[in-house]
């Protein structure tokens, strides 16, 4: 039986990254940059007030102080987003807003706070005054933001390939940018398998259960940035199974769930066998052993028939939950144009006796807690392959080692954080 590490190198290399596409930059979230972004303007584009304050000329104020202001004549008010009419000339001074321009003669903002503007405004009106005291002496430069001190005008500013974060939409904005070309989302057709299984939203007949398994998927294909191609529920036959993969071959990956394992009705397999070719079945791992993994024959472009990669998830909702953080969701990011596939880990304290007796690798559904700066993990109960609610309890998966075949409390063990999103 092939590793972990095996699996995820033959399912990596099938994989090609997907093509590129403009989109709104909203809709770029998590997504890879396909172009580098030049600054084709100044950011900011003028000099402007970092405070709100008065303009004047250096010269002007040199040696002002409390004790000693220095008086001159307000001749303007400027706002944010208005180009300056008239010159600082010496002696006078503009009333200024953060961010509106500095006008012709200054050189310099004096922050409200250092000139004797609140003594003069006894009044609720917001008449500037006629003149105003300067209560301290200012440098060249002091308080004004230099046009393009942000982004100069035809400087690099993102790269090709770097991922699209709220950061990045916010620099595109600053830019001017609508629309960024991006490497697209993939497609992520989902089939479930099973007799037993009917659909969401409707009563159980007996002896059923529930397709929770496509549902679970689908959630995990949205979270890391695909798109899902929900195909419903086939029967445990070769016809179903076959017409049922028939509405996915459009997608830019396949992902059915059951059908892999050693039962009668195994089905997947075969059709895999007969539809494609089959790369490998079974990986050293507990829980999600009969994970299969091939390529289908999918739609025909241009005369060429696409190979579309078939993921075969383990049926047992957190065989095929684990099996989908294991191997799918690196499979999907590569498709995105993914660098880094990598889930981040910690080393925590473990906080129960766990054996590891066959030999596999084993994903421990446990509650990562942080007490005075280490990491503990606790399992989160029984860990059966079908109990789901495991997972649902779960912020990680304790990794234990295929030849550690007991871990003792107080062991360390690397955890697989599941969604680290806040602290914990
Ligand atoms: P299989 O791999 O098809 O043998 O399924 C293993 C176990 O997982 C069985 O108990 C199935 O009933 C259950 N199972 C399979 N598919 C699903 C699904 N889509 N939703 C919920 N449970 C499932
Ligand atoms: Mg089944």
């Amino acid at each position: 039986m092939i590793s972990v590490e095996q699996a995820l190198e033959k399912i990596l290399s099938n994989i090609e990254v997907l093509g590129e596409e403009q989109h709104p930059i909203l809709d770029c979230l998590g997504q890879v940059l396909a172009e580098d972004i030049y600054a084709d303007i100044n950011v900011p584009p003028l000099d402007n007030s970092a405070f709100d304050g008065y303009a004047v000329r250096s010269g002007d104020i040199s040696g002002a102080s409390r004790q000693h202001p220095r008086f001159l004549r307000v001749i303007d008010t400027l706002y944010a987003g208005v180009i300056p009419k008239r010159e600082v000339k010496p002696g006078t001074a503009i009333r200024i807003m953060t961010g509106a321009p500095i006008p012709e003669g200054a050189d310099c903002i004096v922050m409200f706070e250092e000139t004797d503007e609140a003594q003069r405004k006894g009044s609720a009106d917001q008449q500037p005054p006629d003149e105003i005291g300067i209560l301290r002496e200012a440098k060249p430069g002091s308080n004004v933001r230099q046009a393009g001190e942000s982004i100069a005008r035809g400087s690099l500013i993102l790269t090709r390939g770097i991922v699209i974060r709220p950061s990045e939409v916010g620099m595109l904005a600053s830019l001017g940018r609508d629309k960024v070309k991006v490497i697209r989302r993939p497609v992520v057709a989902i089939l479930a398998t099973g007799d037993e299984l009917v659909n969401i939203g409707r009563p159980l007949p007996e002896g059923k259960i529930y397709n929770s398994n496509t549902y679970s998927a689908a959630a995990q294909v949205l979270h890391y940035g695909g798109i899902p191609k929900i195909l419903g529920i086939a029967l445990d036959n070769d016809d179903s199974v076959v017409a049922g993969l028939k509405q996915g071959l459009d997608a830019d990956m396949l992902i059915t769930i059951g059908g892999v394992s050693m039962g009668d009705y195994d089905v997947v397999r075969d059709v895999l066998a007969k539809q494609g070719k089959m790369v490998f079945w079974k990986v050293r791992t507990k829980p999600g052993k009969p994970l299969a993994f091939g390529m289908l024959k999918g739609s025909s472009q241009n005369g060429v028939t696409r190979e579309i990669p078939h993921l075969g998830l383990a049926g047992n909702p957190v065989s095929s939950m684990v099996n989908f953080e294991l191997f799918a969701r690196p499979a999907i990011l590569k498709l995105m144009g993914r660098q880094n596939l990598a889930k981040p880990t910690v080393e925590a304290v473990m906080e129960n006796r766990i054996a590891n007796k066959d030999s596999r690798r084993v994903f421990a559904r446990v509650i990562v807690e942080k007490r005075n700066g280490q990491y503990f993990a606790q399992l989160t109960g029984p860990q059966g392959s079908g109990i789901l609610h495991s997972m649902t309890l779960a912020n990680g998966l304790a990794i234990i080692p295929e030849d550690k075949t007991q871990v003792e409390e107080g062991d360390k063990l690397q955890v697989m954080m599941l969604d680290w999103s806040e602290e914990f």
